[in-house]
């Protein structure tokens, strides 16, 4: 057997001397270069544009919701991380005792056209941060914003309800629900003609809702007082306040949802027709198919 040959070249006099501390050399170049070192959480350095972060229900100008229902993000999702539940528009409560059509333009609506979604959730548990469900929202109502942090102290907080996913109410924005544009269908609200509330829409909610907190500033948009809202984001969430499961648990913000007490049998709900995080993880619905359930 020969003997081993290195194949790099013997270092000379000098490289020898050097040998034992040159390790070090990488060490004292690093100490000149500029630091790197992102002080998080004290400072919270901006992501990517692009990046896949926590995901928002985005709204249009006047206040109505994007999302229809259709569950077709849920259906996209490959971890089975989205749960879905679409109702009538004309089943909403406020327009009980009304002759309101699925599609008719009045009467309250939730979201433009016959249906909207009144069950959504996400498991963040579950969520690989994808985007196919993004990709297959056919009306861009779910997006992703840059919020990265979602770690939470339950696994029940890590469900995330359609009050932790909908976009808040930009200023200008008018309170769901209420009808829709006088004279639009929900193909006008998909190409953008839709810039802000209308009068008729201020009016019918200060007749059922007299103390919306949004009317003065929706009415100044719809008498030309104020420019037309734009769509806001959700922030990085503050270190401090409450997380998703204490904010579901009190969920009597604009655009919280009834639950409708049909959808699992097993629920056990605190009130009819009403549901929360930790009634479904309570539930047996541990079904894996896209759709029936989501499951911690
Ligand atoms: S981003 Fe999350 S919720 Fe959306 S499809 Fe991917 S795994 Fe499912
Ligand atoms: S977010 Fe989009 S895909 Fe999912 S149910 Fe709503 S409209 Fe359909």
């Amino acid at each position: 057997m020969s003997e081993y040959q290195p194949l790099r070249p013997k270092p000379g006099p000098i490289g020898e001397m050097f040998a034992p501390v040159a390790g070090f050399g990488v060490t004292l170049s690093s100490m000149f270069r500029p630091t790197v070192t992102e002080q998080y959480p004290r400072e919270k350095a901006p992501t990517q544009r692009r990046f896949h972060g926590r995901h928002q229900l985005n709204r249009y100008a006047d206040g109505l919701e994007k999302c229809i229902g259709c569950e077709l993000c849920a259906w996209a999702c490959p971890a089975d991380a989205i749960y879905v539940e679409g109702a009538s528009n004309s089943a909403l409560p406020e327009n009980a005792g009304l002759q309101v059509h699925a599609d008719d333009s009045q009467g309250a609506h939730m979201s433009p056209g016959e249906r909207y979604g009144a069950v959504y959730q996400i498991n963040y548990l579950r969520c690989i941060f994808c985007g196919l469900c993004i990709e297959a929202c056919p009306t861009r109502a779910l997006t992703m914003t840059n919020d990265y942090e979602l770690a939470g102290k339950t696994r029940a907080g890590m469900i995330y309800e359609k009050q932790d996913l909908l976009a808040p109410l930009s200023e200008g924005m008018l309170a769901a629900p209420h009808p829709m544009v006088e004279g639009t269908t929900d193909t006008d609200y998909y190409s953008g003609d839709v810039l802000g509330p209308t009068a008729a829409q201020v009016s019918w909610v200060r007749e059922h809702r007299p103390d919306d907190e949004t009317l003065d500033a929706a009415d100044a948009v719809a008498s030309g007082k104020a420019p037309a809202p734009t769509l806001k984001q959700h922030q990085l969430r503050p270190d401090e306040g409450p997380g998703p499961a204490e904010r579901s648990a009190g969920a009597a913000s604009v655009g919280s949802v009834r639950v409708p007490a049909t959808t699992t049998g097993s629920r056990s709900t605190s009130e009819p027709g009403s549901t929360s995080v930790a009634d479904l993880t309570a539930g047996a619905s541990t079904s894996s198919t896209p759709g029936s359930g989501v499951t911690a």
